[in-house]
């Protein structure tokens, strides 16, 4: 047997058990799990400056105290979120028990990713453990050293037959996907989204899949271009460009593409001085093959602001893109780094037609203060999420599902909505073995006469 597969095989017989479904033990295991964040936070910010360069606050104000809300969420409201949920009555059920009751779905496989290794890879878990599963965590092997981190504290803090923690690459990942699962939670690319989706096909496995793709950023030109630029370079460059959520390009009006460069290249200068290289919030590329990838999207472009990497370091300046063409190599795929294109689109029209071309993206960006114009993006196009005069700050929003649609994934999740992704909702109808009378209309022979018709 397989390490995988003991995993697997241990985390079923635990689930077997039981002891993950009372509410008191899956509060202890959410208290005791926010306990490592609070005890190990030094442990987890070396491994995450290792893996991306990322400071000493950017770990905490990206990553862990995030974390702590969602289970402080979740165990102020679990009570709440586990209870039975009635529903509306009809005549035919007033007298009964109509309700909808979450029950655990068994054992969940969380895959996750590099960027953000800590969140994208423990919210789920929050969910799975708050809903009663038990759940085998993947860490992305690209993290190397925050998923040795992991490795090793998950299992002091919290059930290790429940929460098993499995490392390796993608042949110990192919090897979980044999298993049998009742859910699978996949953060990665939409190309390994479908080998994962096609693996749980196998045994009827529901997925959710948190993926990317090209978030666009429109800017009206009559909206306070110097906070809309602040606002996106701020969400472009957080993490060297690695969020899923980042505006991918610009599209704006010509009239204010040079306005619009100046503003990002005076805040990039402010935010990280006039040598990126040297300053301690910039991070890195997560790794040279990304490198690679990333600066040969440069091919053909335009440089307006960057442009510089060094290799040897995973560094690439912030890099903004100006009078790109659709069918340049930096518009064909999700970017993932911090390189901006800016589009230029002569009309409102020409830039929803331009999204709508396209795969629905993760997140969708307007700026603007025109209420009618935001409200025309919303209705006329689609993605896992639209914000209006801001970015990325709708990962931190509990309350709001946070998932793709189409090419950008399937499910949604944070605060309730990973609860209800991971619990199987239970219709439930509970009747009693009176008043028959009720029924006569539907039970055979049926008379025309006997249904008054
Ligand atoms: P990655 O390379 O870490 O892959 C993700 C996981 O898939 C890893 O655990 C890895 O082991 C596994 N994997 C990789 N190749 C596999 C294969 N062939 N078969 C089976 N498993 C395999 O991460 P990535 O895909 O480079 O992550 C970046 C992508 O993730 C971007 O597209 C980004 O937008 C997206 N992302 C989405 C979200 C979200 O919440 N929607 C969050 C973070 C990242």
């Amino acid at each position: 047997m397989s390490r995988e597969q003991k995993a697997v095989d241990r985390a079923r017989k635990a689930f077997s058990t039981g002891r993950s479904k009372p509410l008191e033990y899956r509060l202890q295991q959410l208290k005791s799990l926010r306990r490592l964040f609070v005890e190990r936070q030094k442990d987890i910010a070396d491994a995450m400056m290792k893996d991306l360069r990322k400071s000493e606050f950017s770990t905490p104000l990206y990553e862990t105290m995030g974390l702590e809300g969602e289970i402080d969420l979740a165990v102020s409201h679990l009570k709440e979120w586990a209870a039975p949920r009635p529903v509306a009555k009809n005549l035919m059920t007033i007298s009964d028990q109509v309700y909808v009751q979450p029950e655990p779905l068994g054992v969940v496989l969380i895959i996750g990713a590099w960027n953000y290794p800590w969140a994208v890879t423990i919210q789920p878990l929050i969910g799975a453990m708050a809903a009663g599963n038990a759940a085998v965590v993947k860490p992305s092997e690209v993290s190397a050293h925050t998923a040795k981190v992991m490795e090793e504290l998950l299992p002091l803090y919290v059930d290790k037959e429940l929460y098993p923690v499995v490392t390796g690459g993608v042949a110990e990942t192919q090897e979980l996907l044999k298993q049998r699962f009742d859910h699978i939670f996949y953060t990665g690319n939409s190309v390994v989204g479908k080998v994962v989706m096609e693996a749980a096909s196998r045994h009827l496995t529901p997925v959710t899949l948190e993926l990317g793709g090209k978030s666009p950023c429109y800017i009206d030109k009559n909206c306070n271009i110097s906070i809309a630029c602040r606002r996106i370079a701020w969400g472009k460059f957080t993490n060297c460009g690695q969020t899923c959520i980042a505006p991918d390009y610009i599209l704006c009006d010509p009239s204010i593409q040079d306005l619009v460069v100046e503003e990002i290249r005076q805040n990039v200068k402010e935010f990280y001085t006039e040598n990126p290289k040297t300053c301690p919030d910039y991070g890195r590329i997560v790794n040279q093959r990304h490198y690679r990838r990333v600066m040969s999207m440069l091919d053909g472009c335009t440089v307006a602001v960057g442009g510089d990497g060094d290799e040897s370091d995973c560094y690439i300046a912030p890099t903004v893109l100006c009078d790109v063409k659709p069918d340049a190599k930096v518009m064909q795929e999700e970017i993932f780094g911090p390189l901006l294109p800016i589009l230029t689109v002569g009309s409102v029209d020409k830039a929803i037609d331009f999204i709508n071309q396209r795969e629905k993206p993760l997140a969708l960006y307007i700026y603007s203060h025109d209420s009618k114009l935001i409200k025309r993006f919303i209705s006329e196009t689609s993605s896992g999420g639209v914000v209006a005069n801001d970015c990325l700050v709708q990962f931190s929003v509990s309350a709001l599902p946070f998932g793709g649609v189409g090419n950008s994934g399937m499910g949604a999740y944070h605060g309730k909505h990973t609860f209800d992704q991971l619990s199987h909702l239970r219709g439930c109808l509970i009747k009693q073995l009176k008043m028959e009378g009720v029924n006569k209309l539907r039970y055979p022979p049926h008379t025309a006469k006997k249904l008054g018709w």
